[in-house]
């Protein structure tokens, strides 16, 4: 219903995958309610309703099209339309039908009823009939059953009815929340905003942790992941991100160890922090952007020696994607164009000419026993600074949990 005379009330929503959790379907509803509510803040006027079936915002002569981009980003919804809702009648059912046709230009149409109240006088098909012969009667309106270029679908409850056209899809997966909380390791890169995104869209709550070697690395370079993490907060409100000072430990690394084994004591470094992290802030699982064979820590047997200093689940959402499928992701979510900034990581900086790809344990150990690293754990630890990130910049400041 693309015309302006047009009014809508509402806007219906379909529940995603969370229909199938049988028992958990409360909370998953629950969630999902909180995080439109939350979502959609700043539109005073609005009212959400939940049902066991499908979720309703009373637009209260609020721009549905203005809500619509907030919407798209809530994770749990397969689809939303805009509706205008009347009684539960055939009479108010066709009047209004017949309202939306007259409203705009004449086209091709299909009229599709679905009741979820069975005790409705009259059948789909009975309704479909009904409705579609008061548009034919009184417009110029044509009726074409395969190919229409409207279809108008009616939605029967037992008090009230839902007339709609356009069916949005959702961002799809859980209500983000129902599934815990993780610790992403997000750099500036493109591998990690997307393991935060798919993350998010299983249902888990995220937190990340950033780890700069200043004044090796840039304000820039963190100004851009904070970037990074403000475009990925409108899928769950808001992220805190944790800053690890992590200069001291790096430059104690390639003091003590060897060059080409620098890369993988770093990498157990910030796994151990990582794990430290999640821990304190009740997280359940680490998460970041390895992808296998990408680079020399992330062959398996990287991984391997890597992941061994800590118990926490690992996941790596992106492990088995080609680049070229991360990046087509990143466009689409639009956290490419940031990714790809310049600004040098910690990672870049030290990086040495020939990294081992298929580093021990034993030998990490024996390099990381030359040193005295958890005091510099603790150091990294202490000093972290939290940054509580929101969808817009100025909001920066504000602190509030949801999570
Ligand atoms: P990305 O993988 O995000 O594109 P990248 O390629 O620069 O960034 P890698 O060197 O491939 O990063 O590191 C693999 C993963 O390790 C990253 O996806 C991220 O999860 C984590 N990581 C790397 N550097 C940092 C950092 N400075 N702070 C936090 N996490 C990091
Ligand atoms: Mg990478």
């Amino acid at each position: 219903m693309q015309q302006d005379k047009f009014v809508y009330d509402h806007i219906l929503i379909r529940y995603g995958e969370l229909s199938t959790k049988g028992k958990n379907r409360k909370d998953f509803i629950r969630r999902l309610h909180t995080n439109v509510k939350h979502a959609l803040m700043m539109f005073e006027d609005i009212e959400i309703e939940k049902t066991h079936d499908r979720m309703y915002i009373h637009l209260h002569q609020t721009d549905p099209f203005a809500i619509k981009p907030y919407l798209e980003k809530v994770f749990g919804i397969s689809s939303f339309s805009f509706a205008l809702r009347v009684d539960s009648d055939i009479e108010a059912i066709k009047a209004a039908v017949l309202a939306f046709a007259q409203s705009q230009a004449p086209k091709t149409f299909k009229v599709v009823a679905r009741r979820s109240y069975k005790q409705f006088p009259m059948i789909s098909d009975e309704i479909n009939r009904a409705v579609a012969s008061v548009v034919l009667k009184n417009t110029e309106w044509k009726v074409n059953v395969k190919e229409p270029q409207v279809k108008i679908q009616i939605e029967v409850h037992e008090q009230d009815t839902y007339i709609m056209s356009d069916k949005y899809p959702g961002a799809g997966g859980y209500p983000v929340g129902v599934g815990g909380k993780a610790m992403v390791m997000l750099s500036g890169g493109i591998d990690s905003p997307i393991a935060s995104y798919l993350t998010m869209k299983r249902g888990v709550a995220i937190e990340c942790v950033h780890y700069a070697s200043p004044p090796y690395t840039s304000a820039q370079a963190q100004e851009k992941v904070l970037e990074l993490a403000r475009l990925l907060a409108p899928y769950q409100g808001h992220i805190l991100v944790h800053i690890v000072p992590f200069t001291d430990l790096q430059l104690a690394i390639y003091e003590h160890c060897d060059e080409s084994y620098a890369i993988t004591i770093m990498r157990r470094m910030m796994y151990r922090i990582a794990q430290r992290l999640a821990e304190k802030q009740n997280c359940l699982a680490i998460v970041n952007g390895e992808s296998i064979g990408q680079v020399a820590s992330q062959t398996l047997e990287s991984m391997r020696t890597i992941n061994d200093v800590i118990s926490l689940p690992v996941i790596r959402p992106v492990a088995t994607m080609d680049k070229v499928e991360i990046i087509d992701l990143a466009r689409k979510i639009g956290t490419y164009e940031t990714s790809i900034l310049p600004w040098e990581d910690c990672c870049t900086i030290f990086t040495p000419k020939n990294p081992v790809t298929k580093p021990t344990i034993r030998k990490a150990e024996y390099l990381e026993s030359r040193f005295d690293f958890e005091q510099l754990l603790d150091e990294c630890i202490e000093k972290c600074e939290v940054v509580h990130v929101y969808p817009t910049k100025k909001k920066d400041e504000v602190t509030e949990d949801l999570f």
